[in-house]
């Protein structure tokens, strides 16, 4: 058996992110085509047990540390624990999720084994049995597919909502391998873990995303697009304009110096479609703008545009969309 397609685990608070399942889904295919086992890797407190949900997914393998000290993400800790496993067990591959954590222990583990890392990408597919990855440049003005035939394992983060996730198979059983794994000399984390209380889903796993600009006007016109968020079961979202001046948080923003996004469906409301802007969202599937101005640049990429006051046209959608 060769060295294997690797996937590191999203999870928090013992729940595994969708984005997981979308890279073992992808994982499992080019694990087939090369005839290597796929394997996830699996780091938090309390994680034993999530195992079974990885091998569901076609996980063949689940290299598992369950500690204490990893109870929030560190960079020390989890740069340590992958490095080291990587070392010892030289995969093909490995995959993570292009998001906070998942860009960041991505860097640092590349540059521990001193191998490429090809970061936000859109897509892998095996080509003359090379993995070759797709990814925007330019803030998305234009699209490379890169490959790195070098170098071992190969390393990248692929942006959540990208890949689909195949249906689980129940039943389907991981190899659970406990490993006790270097946390190291932990920087201690001097604050609180400030948790975000929603019952919205996560901007970046959010199916469906309404973001709202400087067009808004105020912080309190928000509801506005959230009342239209739940009844979508959609996640809130926000262009730069609107964070800076204070009206959403920056976890809020999408963007180049935001989040990235690949929602089934974004609606941009009052927001006029910047490069910047464009760059954290145009791979959406489906792209709707609300734009009082004909000419708004968001036009250009949009699938459906409406062209009008945000503050007639969002109730008028929400009464609608209520009827389905
Ligand atoms: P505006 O450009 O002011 O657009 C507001 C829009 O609302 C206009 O098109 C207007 O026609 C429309 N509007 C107004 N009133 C109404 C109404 N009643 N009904 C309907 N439409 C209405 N931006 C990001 O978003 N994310 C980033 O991550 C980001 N990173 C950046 C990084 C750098 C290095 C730089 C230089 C810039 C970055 N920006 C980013 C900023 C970006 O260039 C734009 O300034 C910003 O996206 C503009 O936000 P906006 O579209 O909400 O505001």
């Amino acid at each position: 058996m060769a060295k294997g397609i690797w996937v590191f685990t999203e999870q928090r608070d013992g729940e595994i992110k969708k984005v997981t399942y979308e890279l073992l889904s992808a994982g499992r295919k080019v694990a087939d085509s090369l005839g290597e086992e796929l394997c996830a890797v699996l780091l938090g407190k309390g994680v034993s047990g999530l195992e079974g949900k990885l091998g569901e997914y076609g996980a063949d393998k689940v290299y598992t540390v369950d500690s204490e000290a990893l109870e929030n993400y560190t960079t020390d800790a989890y740069t340590n624990i992958l490095a080291d496993l990587a070392k010892e067990h030289q995969p093909t591959a490995i995959l993570l999720a292009c998001s906070a954590s998942g860009r960041d222990v991505a860097a640092q583990v590349a540059q521990r084994l001193g191998t490429g890392l090809m970061t936000d990408c859109t897509d892998m597919a095996l080509e003359d049995g090379q993995l070759v990855f797709t990814r925007p440049v330019y803030a998305g003005k234009a699209i490379v597919k890169a490959a790195c035939p070098e170098a071992r394992p190969v390393m990248a983060t692929i942006r959540p909502n990208v890949l689909a996730a195949d249906a689980p198979q129940a039943g389907r059983a991981a190899q659970a391998v406990p490993v006790g794994g270097n946390t190291g000399d932990i920087r201690q984390v001097i604050k609180d873990i400030v948790k975000q209380i929603s019952t919205r889903p996560e901007l970046t796993e959010a199916d469906i995303i309404v973001s709202g600009g400087r067009g808004i006007k105020g912080p309190e016109n928000f509801a506005l697009l959230e009342e239209l968020a739940d009844v979508l079961g959609a996640a809130v979202g926000a262009s730069r304009a609107a964070v800076d001046a204070g009206w959403k948080s920056h976890s809020f923003q999408v963007g180049q110096t935001g989040k990235t996004v690949s929602p089934v469906l974004y609606i941009a409301c009052g927001i006029s479609g910047a490069i910047q802007h464009l760059a954290g969202m145009s791979s959406s599937k489906c792209i709707v703008a609300v734009n009082k101005d004909p000419e708004a640049n968001i036009f250009k990429v949009a699938d459906y545009g409406i062209v009008g006051d945000l503050f007639d046209v969002v109730p008028l959608l929400k009464e609608e969309l209520k009827k389905l």
